[in-house]
């Protein structure tokens, strides 16, 4: 098995403006258990919003980078129990980097564990 060559898509990522990278919500949290290495914010087309692995040789596609966040801050919501329902979304990564060590997205590309601080 030869390591994938890097995409355009990927490459395209450094070009990624600080007002775009604002938008993922998991950027600099989310980890990736098989390769155990970070998933960094990823735009495919203009709108298409992912986290990926760089580089070769991860059993993961993409994440879909909406419905990853939701799911994430819905359950973080929940544990943490102290989040005020109108936190507003530019918000919510300082109160994510605040709480949480990393976000681990396990085998199951399903499965997503919220790795906390204490
Ligand atoms: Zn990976």
């Amino acid at each position: 098995m030869t390591a994938a060559e890097p995409s355009p898509e990927v490459d395209a990522l450094y070009a990624l403006s600080d007002i775009l990278l604002r938008r993922y919500l998991l950027r600099d949290l989310l980890w990736c258990a098989p390769c155990d290495r970070p998933k960094v914010p990823l735009l495919l087309g203009r709108l298409s919003r992912y986290y990926a692995c760089r580089g070769g040789g991860c059993p993961h596609p993409a994440l879909p980078a909406k419905i990853t966040e939701h799911r994430v801050w819905n359950r973080f919501v929940r544990q943490d129990g102290t989040v005020p329902p109108g936190l507003p979304p530019a918000d919510r990564h300082e109160r994510l980097r605040h709480e949480l060590r990393r976000v681990v997205v396990g085998p199951e590309m399903t499965q997503l564990w919220l790795e906390w601080w204490q």
